[in-house]
């Protein structure tokens, strides 16, 4: 079995081919088309024998070209289509498709899923879980998830697997299409503007588009060749996981281990066992960039050490473990800005919206989504141009006031714990109280009531208020 552990920024999929695969879900609905829209313009192009440029056809064309089809990109693409846009979704990969992750959704991401109306039961491959159990610095403690009006009670558990594909079949059933084997390799710029007007693929194929939304994730090709590069004053992760098989498979809380030691440092991360329900755990760890010896890690021998501190009933162990160990990156705290530009939106992993508290990321991919979907459906129905471009441009605005205080608290926070005193300070004397640990428990996993709350949610909501945007 070959072990991959690729350095920060290295893409995570495995390469595809360039065959272009029109891949509808079974029984989806066909895109929904509002007049003048691209479709219907490229419709009529092709009638009265138009031409456009390059090597696109009239089905290349689409008023918005999302690029990746992860959660961020299933998230814009199914709230375009069901505003009635036609969007065209790229794809490099083919799904089902590994994905390096935890595969842990929290009670945000829950939320996020429910209101795209994704189908989160049993039956349909979810493990719920009812919190998080801490371990760390002799003490272990279970919270459940905090209860709320704003956010379920309960956290969810799926390989990223069927996960990400089950979500653009959600896309493609309310419109969206959605090509895979896609692989992008750079925009089309309007010469006279320099606005992007679409993307080619490797290929050579080309697809236009009124607007572009990157949500091709972590290393971002599209922003990177539209020279928004990532920030080196913003947080960074790194984490490494693999599967074994485990009688702890049907868990039902996430589990975090604070414990991580470099010989008498301990780390800034944590390791997490999260039962997959499906006779394997998800088993990994996460470091962030604030450790003095962060780069120098190696994630492998780290893993190994830790599992080899587990009582061995747990199962981890070499014969037991189904995968490879894999990595990658997790951009954090806004770490590619801006979010938008010449036509360009930023979304999910693209615009590194990892939340540097806890690492979470799916959530915020599928919230960013949204949000970009709901901007660029009001740009384009504005019938001028700087109209529409007033309208893009409070998409960054948006963001910064969603998540832009409370990532900046991030940034503190991450720098805090790169400090081994303070995390063995922390650990030590935090694990063990209930009521700190439930108030950290809300403040990393962002999930406070919106209005009102107790004085906990008050608390973390005006601090995050006042704390300026990151
Ligand atoms: C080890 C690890 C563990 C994690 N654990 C968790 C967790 O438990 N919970 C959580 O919430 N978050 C977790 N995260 C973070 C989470 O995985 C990401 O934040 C999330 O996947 C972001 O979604 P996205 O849609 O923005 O990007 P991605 O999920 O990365 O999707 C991007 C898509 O774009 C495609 N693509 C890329 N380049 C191109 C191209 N040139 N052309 C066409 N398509 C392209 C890719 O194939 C992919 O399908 C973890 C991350 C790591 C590395």
């Amino acid at each position: 079995m070959t072990e991959q552990v690729p350095p920060a920024g290295t893409p995570d999929s495995t390469p595809q081919d360039e065959s272009v695969d029109v891949a509808r879900a079974r029984g989806s609905a066909p895109s929904r088309t509002r007049p003048g829209s691209a479709a219907a313009v490229s419709a009529v192009a092709s009638s009265t024998g138009a031409s456009s440029t390059g090597a696109s056809t009239a089905g290349d064309s689409a008023d918005v070209v999302v690029v990746g089809a992860g959660p961020a990109g299933s998230a814009v693409a199914y709230y375009l289509a069901t505003a009635g846009l036609d969007v065209l979704v790229l794809e490099k990969t083919h799904f089902p498709r590994e994905k390096v992750c935890g595969d842990g959704l929290t009670p945000r991401a829950v939320k996020a899923l429910t209101a795209m109306g994704v189908p989160i039961g049993q039956s349909d491959g979810w493990l719920r879980n009812k919190g998080l159990r801490i371990v760390g610095g002799g003490g272990r403690i279970e919270l459940d998830w905090p209860d709320l009006s704003s956010y379920p009670g309960y956290g969810l558990v799926r390989t990223r697997l069927d996960f990400d594909q089950a979500l653009a079949r959600h896309a493609q059933k309310a419109g969206a299409r959605l090509l895979e084997g896609v692989n992008v390799t750079g925009p089309l710029l309007d010469d006279r503007t320099g606005r992007i007007v679409g993307v080619t693929a490797r290929n050579g194929r080309q697809f236009r588009g009124r607007m572009v939304v990157a949500a091709d994730g972590n290393s971002s090709r599209l922003s990177v060749a539209m020279g928004l590069h990532k920030r080196d004053d913003r947080p960074l992760g790194v984490a490494v996981r693999t599967y074994y098989t485990s009688p702890r498979h049907d868990d039902d809380y996430l589990e975090a281990w604070l414990d991580l030691w470099d010989g008498n440092s301990l780390l800034p991360g944590y390791g997490w066992i999260f039962g997959m329900g499906d006779g394997t755990s998800n088993v990994g760890l996460g470091l962030l960039n604030t450790s003095k010896g962060f780069g120098e890690i190696d994630y492998r021998e780290l893993l190994r050490k830790w599992l080899a501190a587990m009582p061995a009933e747990w199962g981890f162990s070499e014969e037991n473990r189904t995968q490879p160990v894999r990595g990658a990156a997790l951009p954090m705290g806004f770490n590619r800005t801006p979010h938008y530009t010449r036509g360009l939106l930023l979304a999910g992993d693209a615009g590194g919206m990892v939340n540097p508290f806890n690492g979470e990321g799916i959530g915020y991919a599928l919230e960013s989504g949204e949000l970009a979907a709901r901007v660029i459906a009001q740009a384009l129905a504005r019938p001028t141009a700087a109209g529409r471009e007033r309208v893009l441009q409070t998409y960054p605005r948006q963001l910064k006031e969603a998540y832009g205080g409370y990532y900046t608290l991030g940034r503190v926070f991450v720098d805090l714990i790169g400090k081994p005193s303070f995390m063995q300070f922390a650990t030590k004397h935090g694990v063990k109280r209930p009521y700190i640990m439930r108030f950290t428990m809300k403040l990393l996993g962002n999930l406070t009531e919106t209005r009102g709350g107790d004085a906990v949610d008050r608390l973390i909501n005006a601090v995050s208020k006042m704390t300026p945007a990151a």
